[in-house]
């Protein structure tokens, strides 16, 4: 007997699963709906057009090389990725209140948050709307938080529940911190209006509340970058006067830079009376946000960086990668009529209309756990058992087949 024998054995992720269950399969067809990865119209992972250009520019450059990064990332990749969260005239930037660090993709800037919250506010709850990504609970409680819930989906109408998220804001110590989705909600697709979004912000405000913005999405939901940072702007335009802000980025989806791992980390300082010294508090963040980097990663990874920054930078490729987002947002929002309008023609039991509305890369689609076991077993239509289906592997060639294996299931 050795100390390692009593190590208790955890389940397999879920989604890592489904993807292991797939490529073993041999039947055809065959549809991966699991995983949130792009694929195109053939159902291939895609590297956008923005991306191969930027490479070779990179590439071509006689300065090329695979020098460390400093602690704090590519200071180009942070500044552009600060510009397109928070607008080119954000006050937040002008009154230089925003820190940002690189990070390992949005996962590694949750774990950034999550060390930080565990430093500094390791009394805080952490809420998380039911249902999240499931990851967001592993992160936080790895680091010894406590994770809380409140109300987001209401099951009934697929609707949000606005009611129980207020009453949550309200119910919470004040001081909590609530972790947000930016936008293309995961797994529902479903994001508050402008309007709830409103509600929910003053709401968090008037308690005191820390705001945790995860952007996973970004020109993912609508194929607008601006759009789709409507909730972080307007969060930190209400909460700036209260608490800090946080933020989480990811480019792994809209970038389609996925094993990359290109993210940031951006923390925004609240407006201070003016005696108060913010520099000195900025620096003194900087340096434990630099010690967490330093200890963890040592320094951040560089290829993804450079080639993330370049786009970020380079107006041409700027421009082509806004298209790249549109290209990949309106195959998404087609595929999603088609799905809908398949299930319609075949009758299939039940309103398809919240596939069409929902937005990003997913749809709750309110197929139980048995219907999606009977999806993988009697169809080769692989998805999560909460009934979530990333609409990126659907297309032209598999939809009809898709819907038509979903109308057995549900009848
Ligand atoms: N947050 C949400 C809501 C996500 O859906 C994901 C990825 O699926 C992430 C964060 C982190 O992704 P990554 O670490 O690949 O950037």
């Amino acid at each position: 007997k050795t100390i390692l024998n009593n190590i208790e054995l955890l389940p397999a992720d879920a989604l890592f699963g489904i993807k292991q269950r797939f490529s073993q399969d041999n039947r055809e067809p065959k549809v991966d709906l699991g995983i949130g990865a792009y694929r195109d119209n053939t159902g291939k992972p895609w590297v956008l057009p923005s991306v191969k250009a930027a490479e070779k520019l990179i590439q071509e450059d006689p300065t090329y090389n695979h020098e460390y990064l400093s602690i704090s990332g590519l200071p180009q990749l942070t500044s552009g990725a600060s510009k397109i969260m928070f607008g080119e005239d954000s006050t937040a930037a002008k009154e230089k209140r925003i820190i940002s660090v690189q990070s390992l993709s949005g996962t590694g800037a949750l774990h950034i948050a999550a060390k930080f919250f565990s430093l500094f506010f390791k009394e805080k709850l952490v809420y998380l709307s039911t249902p999240t990504w499931p990851n967001h609970k592993n992160v936080f409680e790895t680091q010894g938080l406590k994770t809380s819930a409140y109300p987001y989906w209401n099951d009934a109408d697929k609707s949000l529940d606005l009611e129980g998220f207020v009453r949550s804001i309200k119910d919470a110590p004040s001081g909590s911190i609530f972790l947000l989705h930016a936008c293309a909600h995961n797994p529902t697709g479903l994001d508050p209006t402008k309007e709830q979004w409103g509600t929910i912000l003053d709401e968090i405000a008037k308690k005191g509340h820390i705001a945790l913005f995860d952007s996973a999405y970004q020109g993912f939901a609508s194929g607008d970058l601006d759009n789709d940072a409507f909730a972080v702007r307007l969060g930190v335009e209400k909460l700036s006067e209260v608490s800090p802000i946080f933020i989480c980025q990811s480019f792994a989806k809209n970038v389609g830079m996925y094993g990359e791992r290109v993210g940031c980390f951006h923390l925004i300082v609240p407006r201070q009376e003016p005696s108060v010294d913010v520099d000195s508090i900025k620096k003194a963040i900087n340096s434990q946000l630099a010690k967490i980097v330093r200890s963890e990663v040592s320094t951040p990874a560089a290829y993804g960086a450079k080639i993330v920054a370049k786009i970020l930078n380079e107006p041409s490729l700027t421009q082509q990668w806004h298209k790249d987002m549109v290209t990949m947002s309106s195959r998404i929002t087609k595929m999603r009529h088609s799905l809908r309008d398949h299930l319609v023609a075949l009758g299939t039991p039940g309103n398809w209309d919240h596939i069409v509305n929902q937005c990003g890369m997913f749809s709750y689609t309110g197929l139980t756990a048995e219907m999606v076991a009977r999806l993988e077993s009697n169809h080769a239509v692989y998805l999560v058992s909460s009934g979530r289906a990333s609409i990126a592997g659907l297309n032209d060639g598999n939809v009809e087949y898709v819907a038509k294996a979903i109308d057995e299931v549900v009848r």
